[in-house]
C-alpha cells in the first residue's frame, strides 16, 4: 500500500483563495482591510525569510500589509513602545514578532504585551487559556494548520489513538490539546512522548494518528508505526545543500519507508509548512473581523 499524500500545499491554497474572497467582501461591504505588521529584529536569514514569505501572503490576500525591521541591538523598551504603538493602531488587527529575539530582550515579556485581541500567533497566556477550556481565540498557527489538514483531508479524530512526539508550547502541547477537544478534530485519546518516554515506540505503534514535532531527521522509522496509521510530519531539518546553495530538507519521519505503512502522509517540504502561514492569515482576518464587531 503507498500512502495517500495530504499536500499542505493544496489545502493551504484552498483556505487562501477562500480568505482572498473574504478580504474582498469586507473591504466592499464594510470598508475594512485587515492589517498585519511583522516584527523582525535583527538580521537572522532565517528570519527573514519567514518574515518576507508572510508579508508576501499578506499582500497577496490584499491586506494592509507592513514590515516593521529593527536592529538587533534595539533595547527591550524600544520594542515594547513599538508594540505599544502598533497596539493603538487601529488599522493594525495582527501584531507578529519574528522569533527568536536578541539573547538582551525576554521573549515572554514582548509576546504578553502584544494585546491579545491582536494575538494572531495566539501566543499570549489569555489565549492559550481560553484555547485550554475551549473558547474561542487565537489558535496557535501551526497546530491550527495541523487541526485543518485533518479535517480537510476527511481523517477521523473521534475516537482515534493520537499520539503527539513533542510537548512544545508552539507545537506538541497545543495539538495534544486541540485533539483532545469536544468539538470537530478532536474527541482523541491523546498520548504525548518526549525525551523522557521510556518506549516510544510502545507508544507510536498504537497510534492512529501519528503527529511527530521533535526537531530530530527520522526519529520515527518504519517499523515505530503500524499499518494504516496517518502520519502528520512537523519537523523541518536542513540536512544539506543543493549544488546551487538550497537548503535540503526532511522531516522527522522516514517519509520512504513510512509511505508504504501509511494511510496517509504529509510531505516535508509542502506539509505543514505552507498551513502555519496560511493560518497566521486566517488569524488576521478574524482579529480584523472581531475589531469591527463584525462576529
Ligand atoms: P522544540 O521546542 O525543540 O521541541 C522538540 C520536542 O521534541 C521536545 O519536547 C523534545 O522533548 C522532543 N524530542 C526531541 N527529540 C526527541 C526524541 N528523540 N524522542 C522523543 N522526543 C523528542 O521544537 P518545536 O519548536 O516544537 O519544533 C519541532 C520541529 O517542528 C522542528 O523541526 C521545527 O523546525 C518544526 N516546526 C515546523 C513548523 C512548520 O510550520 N512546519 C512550525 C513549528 C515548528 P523534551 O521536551 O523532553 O526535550
Amino acid at each position: 500500500m503507498s500512502a495517500k499524500i495530504i499536500s499542505g500545499t493544496e489545502i493551504a491554497k484552498q483556505i487562501r483563495e477562500e480568505l482572498k474572497q473574504e478580504v474582498q467582501e469586507l473591504k466592499d461591504k464594510h470598508g475594512l482591510t485587515p492589517g498585519l505588521v511583522t516584527i523582525l529584529v535583527g538580521e537572522n536569514p532565517a528570519s527573514i525569510s519567514y518574515v518576507t514569505a508572510k508579508q508576501r501572503t499578506a499582500h497577496d490576500l490584499g491586506f494592509h500589509s507592513v514590515q516593521d525591521n529593527q536592529p538587533e541591538d534595539i533595547s527591550e523598551d524600544d520594542l515594547l513602545n513599538l508594540i505599544k504603538k502598533y497596539n493603538e493602531d487601529t488599522s493594525i488587527h495582527g501584531i507578529l514578532v519574528q522569533l527568536p529575539l536578541p539573547k538582551h530582550v525576554n521573549e515572554s515579556k514582548v509576546l504578553y504585551a502584544i494585546s491579545p485581541e491582536k494575538d494572531v500567533d495566539g501566543f499570549h497566556p489569555v489565549n492559550v487559556g481560553k484555547m485550554v477550556i475551549g473558547e474561542q481565540c487565537f489558535l496557535p498557527c501551526t497546530p491550527h494548520g495541523i487541526l485543518e489538514m485533518l479535517i480537510r483531508s476527511g481523517t477521523e479524530t473521534s475516537g482515534a489513538e493520537v499520539v503527539v512526539v513533542g510537548r512544545s508550547n508552539i507545537v506538541g502541547k497545543p495539538i495534544a490539546n486541540l485533539m483532545l477537544q469536544k468539538r470537530e478534530g478532536g474527541n482523541a485519546t491523546v498520548t504525548i512522548c518526549h525525551t523522557r518516554t521510556r518506549d516510544m515506540a510502545f507508544h507510536t505503534r498504537r497510534a492512529d494518528i501519528l503527529i511527530v514535532a521533535a526537531g530530530r531527521p527520522k526519529v520515527i522509522t518504519a517499523d515505530m508505526v503500524k499499518e494504516g496509521v496517518v502520519v502528520i510530519d512537523v519537523g523541518v531539518n536542513r540536512i544539506g545543500k543543493t549544488p546551487e546553495g538550497k537548503a535540503i530538507l526532511c522531516g522527522d519521519v522516514d517519509f520512504d519507508a513510512i509511505k508504504e505503512k501509511a494511510a496517509a502522509i504529509t510531505p516535508v517540504p509542502g506539509g505543514v509548512g505552507p498551513m502555519t502561514i496560511t493560518m497566521l492569515m486566517k488569524n488576521t482576518v478574524q482579529a480584523a473581523k472581531q475589531s469591527a464587531g463584525l462576529v
